[in-house]
């Protein structure tokens, strides 16, 4: 897509700045109980050379901390990574952690537990075809998580990379054909997953747990827009970047999004209207 193209993709969604912005400060604070779904790579962080080095700031976890310490919130942060990457990170913050996809979940000071019973025996043949497009483009790499291999590009030649990325999909397409797993496009990486698991279903999982009137969902990629597609149209749903979305909204960056997260955290709730007497 042309960065024309792209701009008319993403004109559907408003930019969540100014009017935008103070609509969703005021539902906000009138809102009861909220809920709060945040993705992490290239949404609360930019992205890194390595997926590695992404760990959350000072910063970040203080937001973070403060947001999900609100009484009236409920935070999930809802993200692609293994799970042992967001418990070393946020496992002691009060939030729902959603992992790989929405293949894990763990509610707020509850252990972690699979959504869907997954069989992986898909990864022995797809591993060595990951494996050999590892080998033919320098600076790719394999992630392998439990319901998950992702064939990383970021650090490799743009163009190269683009070629072997479309040539990977027609082999994956071969492969994946008639089984239960499928192809994610996310940002510079390929990733082999199981079907019926994506952000949304684990997301609406969750929710279903809270009785909210206020929700904020806000992530970067492909995978989110499954989350975007299953939540109520009420939400308040934000595609970071421009792309084609599902999202009500857009931010231009992680930067714009702690900014927005960063208001939210100091917004005061509405008074409750007190009752006339009788
Ligand atoms: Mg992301």
């Amino acid at each position: 897509m042309s960065f024309t193209q792209s701009i008319e993709a993403a004109r559907n969604a408003r930019s969540l700045t100014g009017k935008a912005q103070t609509v969703l400060l005021q539902h906000y604070r009138a809102a009861r109980r909220r809920a709060l779904l945040l993705d992490y790579d290239g949404t609360l962080v930019p992205f890194y050379d390595n997926p590695k080095s992404a760990k959350p700031d000072p910063g970040l976890l203080r937001l973070l901390s403060g947001l999900s310490g609100d009484p009236l919130n409920e935070a999930a942060i809802v993200s692609g990574r293994p799970r042992r990457d967001l418990q070393e990170w946020f496992g002691p913050l009060p939030v729902c952690l959603i992992a790989e996809h929405g293949a894990w979940l763990r509610s707020r000071a509850e252990e972690w537990r699979a959504l869907k019973t997954i069989t992986t025996d898909w990864k022995t043949q797809v591993r060595p075809i990951l494996q050999l497009y590892v080998d033919r483009l320098p600076g790719a790499l394999l992630e392998e998580k439990e319901f998950s291999m992702a064939w990383h590009y970021r650090r490799a030649d743009p163009e190269q990379a683009s070629l072997r990325a479309q040539e990977l999909l027609d082999d994956l397409a071969d492969y994946t054909r008639n089984k239960d797993v499928q192809v994610l496009e996310g940002n510079k990486v390929l990733e082999v997953r199981n079907t019926g698991v994506n952000k949304g279903t684990a997301a609406m999982e969750w929710l279903a747990h809270h009785s909210v009137d206020f929700i904020l969902a806000v992530g970067d990629d492909l995978t989110d827009e499954d989350l975007f597609r299953a939540l109520p149209p009420t939400a308040f749903s934000v595609r970071v970047g421009l792309a084609q979305t599902a999202a009500r909204y857009h931010l231009a960056n992680p930067a714009a999004v702690r900014r927005v997260l960063h208001d939210l955290s100091k917004a005061v709730p509405e008074p409750v209207a007190l009752t006339t007497p009788p």
